[in-house]
């Protein structure tokens, strides 16, 4: 876990005491590899390692987001998961029947959508979020 020790240190650097909830936190994120909720967070640290405060799991996701080693990424109206802040460019698969999330690279990505719109819109896109959402394999009757 090379990158969560290169976080922490960064986070000592800024002032903020290491916590080993910050440290399970990410562990966990890394481990999954996909976003999660913060209901999953809590579950998966409660069978793991303490039980912490849904309160303190937000607060420790706040920080990590304000300093930017977090995204929220927002699916639908009301659900909100978090990731680690992709080192990679990616976009999720939404699995609407079982609620999974996976993470898919596209070749050449959206590059000539954005030519595109920068052509015939003069709009200059900076960045963009995609999702897809459908049925993943393993719900497929
Ligand atoms: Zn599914
Ligand atoms: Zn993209």
């Amino acid at each position: 876990m090379e990158h969560i020790e290169t976080i922490n240190s960064i986070l000592k650097q800024r002032g903020y005491r290491r916590s080993s909830l910050r440290t399970h936190l990410m562990t966990l994120l890394v481990k999954r590899n996909k976003p999660l909720s913060v209901i999953d967070i809590q579950s998966a640290l409660a069978q793991k390692v303490v039980h912490a405060h849904i309160t303190t799991v937000y607060r420790e996701l706040a920080l990590l987001q304000k300093e930017g080693f977090v995204i929220e990424v927002q699916f639908g109206e009301n659900k909100k998961l978090y990731e680690l802040t992709p080192t990679d460019h990616h976009h999720h698969l939404v699995c609407l029947s079982c609620n999974d999330v996976q993470d898919i690279i596209l070749d050449n990505d959206l590059d000539a959508a954005e030519h595109l719109i920068n052509r015939t819109t003069r709009f200059k896109v900076t960045s963009h979020s995609l999702e897809f959402f459908g049925t993943c394999a393993t719900c497929q009757p």
